[in-house]
């Protein structure tokens, strides 16, 4: 930090903390005496479920697969076999650990892609949509479909259009098997990303970096796909059933194009804004061979980010073991998190025409306040937990957990981290060409 320019984050005498986000100049503060206050509340009207019921309780419930649209992908059994485009009148043959479809609801649709690109569906959807819409079963699924979304949107299309639109989207939804514990019996025992084994949450990452791909591939006028998951309705989930999204988007928007222009004058920038610091104000969490959490600086709520320190950039281009390491990491953040604290999770990564590396990261946000009028009035961000007791309670929860064997093994906690581990490759390849 120069001389003279506001320090990233300080204490001040009567104990509040003020922030500023490195890469992104939000101002936060933290005032003493609120960080005490507990988190979440479990649910306060906690219903008994009848016989059978944990597998019907939204439309993302295994017992209601056809409520939502026609599968692009499943992972099935311990080892998390995939299949792809499961007819209709089989998804019930197998039970899914982790499904993936497009939203019946886009946040940007196919006719956007279509309308504004001049985007055509290519062959292998048109086969699909013939072959999906020659089954009955099929065909009657997609009928239901195209009525819902016509009376959505108020236009009228052909079954075929949009069936194309259905099928041929760019915005996906990955879904967890449960939306309850197995055997649960009220409807609060939700399972959260934290409640998963490691080895589920590693299929479910390495399932959602292989659906980033696909799209990418699959849209070529996409400039980003951004990646992310809500929980709970607080943070913006519609169900409180376990899910990622996936939208292609056609400018990578103004975040990160701040970022390429501080890259553009130091290739390190998230080595030396953000884990030199953390190191510096003693704000490491967690680190593995492979990837390194700390507590975020400078963020509207409380927030972990979670590094990749592999030399690859985009997530598919890592290794199964890097990709592996980063869902470690944030399984085990969501761990400490718990069930009932809403959360967002957002991945960053670079965009695949961006001229410098960045790191993929991925940033995960307890969701306990609420924005408001001081908020509106000042950009002064009021956030109740400040970074250094946001490291102190995880690293407490992560012995904690590790003690239990809940997490994955191979995690260092807190001071146990590594002068290594704390150090991002992502620039190496560039930066020896
Ligand atoms: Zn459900």
């Amino acid at each position: 930090m120069s001389d003279g320019a506001q320090s990233a984050i300080v204490r001040m005498p009567d104990g509040t903390v003020k922030q500023v986000g490195p890469l992104t100049g939000t101002r936060v503060w933290t005032v003493p005496g609120r960080a005490h206050r507990p988190l979440a509340a479990p649910r306060d009207d906690p219903r008994r479920l009848a016989p059978g019921e944990e597998r019907r309780l939204c439309a993302f419930c295994t017992d209601r697969y056809l409520e939502t649209t026609p599968e692009k992908a499943r992972l099935v059994g311990p080892d998390f076999r995939e299949l792809r485009r499961v007819p209709a009148d089989e998804v019930d043959d197998t039970v899914a650990e982790f499904r993936r479809f497009g939203n019946l609801f886009e946040i940007v649709s196919a006719e956007y892609w279509r309308e504004n690109h001049g985007f055509r569906q290519p062959a292998s959807i048109i086969e699909w949509a013939r072959d999906y819409l020659s089954n009955p079963v099929g065909r009657a699924h997609l009928e239901k479909l195209a009525a819902i979304r016509a009376a959505a949107s108020g236009t009228i299309s052909s079954l075929e259009e949009a069936t194309l639109d259905l099928l041929g989207g760019s915005h996906d939804v990955i879904v967890a098997r449960r939306h309850v514990a197995d055997g649960a019996e009220r409807d609060d025992e939700l399972v959260s990303s934290g409640a998963l084994t490691p080895d589920e949450h590693g299929a479910y990452v390495a399932f959602t970096v292989a659906a980033l791909a696909d799209i990418q591939a699959a849209q070529p006028h996409a400039a980003y796909v951004s990646v992310f998951q809500n929980w709970l309705r607080p943070a913006g989930a519609s169900f409180e059933h376990l899910h990622k999204q996936l939208v292609a988007i056609d400018e990578h928007g103004p975040q990160t194009d701040r970022e390429l222009r501080m890259l553009a004058g130091d290739h390190l920038l998230y080595q030396h804004r953000i884990i030199d610091l953390s190191v510096d104000e003693g704000l490491v969490v967690a680190a593995n061979d492979g990837a390194v959490a700390v507590a975020g600086v400078g963020h509207r709520y409380p927030a972990f980010e979670v590094f990749s320190t592999a030399r690859e950039n985009l997530p598919q281009d890592h290794s199964p073991a890097g990709v592996r390491a980063v869902s470690d990491l944030v399984h085990a953040l969501h761990a400490v998190t718990g069930v009932h604290v809403p959360t967002n999770e957002e991945w960053h990564y670079r965009p695949p025409e961006a001229p410098w590396p960045m790191p993929w990261r991925v940033v995960l946000k307890w969701r306990i306040s609420n924005p408001a009028g001081f908020e509106g009035g000042t950009k002064v961000y009021v956030n109740t937990i400040d970074p250094w007791e946001l490291r102190r309670r995880a690293v407490a929860d992560l012995q904690e957990l590790r003690r239990r064997g809940v997490i994955a093994p191979g995690i260092r906690v807190g001071d146990e981290v590594t002068a290594d581990d704390t150090r991002l490759r992502y620039s190496e390849g560039i930066d020896s060409e």
